[in-house]
């Protein structure tokens, strides 16, 4: 992170996306959070400090009259607690790149934080606008982006902006540091036996980051709804669960290619079953491949969760991305529950662990493991992306050179 922002003003895009609920409360501060460390950074140099975020999908999301909601998505809701948090008064500027940040950021002294509004009301923030982008950058003389999560959107604060600062007054921030660091520790450099768990809805999402593995892991466990266009392309009778058809030939050339490669892709050898979509369903454990009409598997069955945890038990670095059951469920969630346990006792025998994406992160959270995780990453599609060894804007955009306007 930069280390000569005395006395300067440092924008630092931060991603306070958090959960609110029916009255703006904050449900779970955990990226607010995550981001405190850089900022008290930042002020701990005498920086004055404007911090820039985009909550919720404003422009996706307008009133019936087709104007923005400002009262839903303004960071305005977030102004209070992050006080508390920083234990100073956040100024709140109502506009991001208009006159009264502007008015704001020019009075900002050293110690001070700025609030900006939500970086997604402007209608060229997710079209990586320049003008927006120029606009944002006179607000500060040095920029810091700390948002990990959104680092692969090519966005104008997460990825333009940084072209109008030159490369001694641009920086990744603490967290930014730590998630790239924890991601290449398990690409470049892993302990064996390295084993991914990978669950979720679709194949389809997780397709080149299963290629991408077979470069580096040993094992990959597959649970969750994606498991049965993997069953389905090996002859098993899946009934009515989650599949996609046309994924079907790359699923058995994905298994053949790890064949061949020595390294076992597990699926689920039983699953718990359901006979409709719902937490209330009637309930049965079959094998996999031999689930019968009018049924649907929900989560990976006790045979499968005990020889996953086998699995996990005996590795020495673990990634795991995504749900093997319905999560969302109480009585199909013990599947990802067991995995968060066996990801969590593995780390207490030494192994490094590795979890990002929402329901994985939840279940560790819900399981009260998260301290017994090496790193949970801030991360879901960014950490896909990265892993997949993608070059994200968010971080590629601090390593270009900057741009005359
Ligand atoms: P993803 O966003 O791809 O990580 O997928 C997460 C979603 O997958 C969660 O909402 C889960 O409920 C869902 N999911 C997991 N397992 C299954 C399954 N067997 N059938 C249907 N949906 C599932």
């Amino acid at each position: 992170m930069l280390s000569n922002l005395a006395g300067k003003k440092v924008l630092i895009r931060v991603d306070f996306n958090v959960p609110l609920n029916a009255s703006f409360e904050i449900t779970d501060d955990t990226r607010i959070r995550k981001a405190i460390p850089t900022i008290t950074a930042a002020l701990d140099q005498g920086a004055a400090v404007i911090l820039a975020s985009h909550l919720g999908r404003p422009q996706k999301k307008k009133t019936d009259e087709g104007q923005i909601d400002i009262e839903k998505f303004t960071l305005r809701h977030l102004k209070e607690h992050l006080s508390s948090l920083l234990d100073l008064d956040v100024q709140f500027a109502t506009d991001t790149v208009g006159k009264d940040a502007f008015d704001k950021a020019l009075n900002l002294k050293s110690g001070e934080v700025l609030l900006l509004e939500n970086t997604r009301f402007q209608p060229g923030e997710s079209k990586g606008d320049r003008e927006m982008a120029a606009k944002l950058s006179k607000l500060a003389d040095s920029y810091i982006n700390d948002a990990f999560g959104t680092a692969h959107r090519a966005h104008a604060s997460t990825a333009t902006v940084a072209e109008y600062f030159k490369k001694e007054n641009k920086s990744f921030g603490l967290l930014m540091q730590k998630e790239i660091v924890n991601a290449d520790k398990v690409m470049n450099s892993p302990r064996r036996p390295f084993t991914a768990i990978l669950g979720g809805a679709k194949v389809s999402d997780k397709i080149q980051l299963i290629e991408k593995l077979m470069d580096f892991t040993d094992n990959i466990l597959i649970g969750g709804g994606m498991s049965f266009t993997f069953i389905k392309a090996q002859g098993g009778q899946i009934g009515n669960s989650l599949v996609e058809d046309t994924h079907i030939d790359l699923a058995l050339d994905l298994m053949h290619r790890a064949k061949e490669r020595n390294i076992d892709i597990y699926l689920p050898q039983d699953s718990i079953i359901a006979d409709n979509f719902s937490n209330d369903a009637n309930i049965k454990v079959v094998r996999s491949d031999e689930i019968p009409e009018g049924w649907m598997g929900l989560d990976i069955g006790p045979e499968a969760q005990k020889t996953y945890a086998e699995v996990i038990k005996s590795s020495k670095t673990i990634l795991w991305n995504g749900p093997v059951g319905v999560f969302e469920f109480d009585n199909f969630n013990k599947g990802t529950l067991k995995i968060a346990e066996s990801v969590a006792s593995s780390t207490e025998d030494e192994a490094f662990s590795l979890v990002g994406g929402g329901d994985s992160v939840s279940a560790v959270n819900q399981s009260g493991l998260a301290d017994k995780i090496s790193y949970i990453s801030t991360g879901g599609g960014a950490l896909l992306e990265y892993l997949e060894g993608k070059k994200l804007p968010g971080i590629a955009a601090i390593e270009t050179e900057y741009i005359e306007d």
